[in-house]
């Protein structure tokens, strides 16, 4: 199967509304420190396109009826294979003739190609910004775009009318918990939601967290290992600065007139559902090419 059940763990954590998920790659370039995929996925940064994936999706497509769509969730779309291989583009050219809704999950700029085909469906575009730091985002998450190519692709989706929501995530303490000015930069270009939640460590991924930031590293360990809490194979910081952490980020959005969600921390402190998919809802249903169509076809 290509379209999966998204969380088939059924984490009680998640508190996403039912979507299926489609990863047109296995694996990532962007190489971010802190990614939990490659903890469970070998070879994890050797990305690879999915076998079979455009022959599968025809063939899965065909039972779709309104389901959310969430691509992808496991390596990012726009990744640079998608510059040549362009997978995420057909699997979205053949998702465009089923009911369905697309949620977009990137760090790239690269979605503003496919702007196009998007305005055509019920579509939203999910883009995660750690840091306005572009030193701080380098050794982050070394091959993607850079910060500010990020907050001009927001831009330019919402000038196209494309909700778009920021997932401002991983939060770490010491390195990226400082975001009032990324908030204030986000809310003057029109940003309705942001998701936010704290680093979660893995053994794999902290091993990478050690080496790119060994000072802030030193002082987390005991936040992560002695004071804080195992949760299904990933330490998380204590609950109360968990809690705090978020609260902060709550008071901030809503400060600027965005809606706030928190992911996978077991706190009641969301706004609206906790991936952005309410702005689905907000689909302007005239703009889409069929139903205009359709109006001058009544009109003639
Ligand atoms: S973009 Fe996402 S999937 Fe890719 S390396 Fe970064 S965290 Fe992992």
């Amino acid at each position: 199967m290509i379209l999966n059940k998204f969380d088939p763990w059924n984490s009680k954590l998640c508190t996403c509304p039912f979507k299926l998920s489609l990863n047109p790659y296995t694996g990532c370039s962007h190489n971010c420190v802190y990614c939990y995929a490659s903890s469970y996925i070998k070879n994890f940064f050797n990305p690879r396109p999915k076998r079979n994936l455009i022959e599968k999706l025809k063939r899965e497509a065909k039972k779709l009826n309104g389901q959310i769509i969430s691509i992808s969730n496991s390596s990012d779309p726009y990744q640079h294979l998608e510059e040549k291989l362009k997978l995420t583009r057909k699997c979205l050219e053949i998702l465009k003739n089923y009911n369905c809704k697309i949620q977009i999950i990137t760090k790239s700029n690269l979605v503003l190609r496919d702007i196009d085909i998007l305005k055509e469906m019920n579509a939203m575009v999910s883009i995660t910004i750690t840091t306005i730091n572009n030193e701080i985002a380098k050794k982050l998450e070394p091959n993607a775009p850079k910060p500010n190519e990020r907050i001009d692709a927001v831009k330019e989706l919402i000038e196209n009318k494309i909700p778009v929501s920021v997932r401002i995530d991983p939060i770490i303490p010491f390195l990226n918990d400082e975001q009032e000015d990324l908030i204030k930069e986000l809310a003057k270009i029109g940003v309705k939601h942001i998701t936010s939640s704290t680093y979660k460590v893995r053994e794999d991924n902290w091993k990478r967290f050690e080496q790119a930031f060994p000072e802030i590293a030193e002082k987390l360990k005991e936040l992560y290992f002695e004071k804080g809490e195992k949760i299904s194979n990933y330490y998380y910081l204590p609950k109360d600065l968990r809690l705090k952490i978020m609260l902060k980020m709550k008071k901030l959005t809503n400060k600027y007139n965005i809606s706030f969600a928190c992911c996978r921390e077991g706190f009641k402190i969301n706004d609206n559902t906790c991936d952005g998919s309410w702005l689905l809802n907000s689909f302007n249903f005239f703009q889409s090419k069929n139903v205009k169509n359709l109006f001058q076809y009544i009109n003639t």
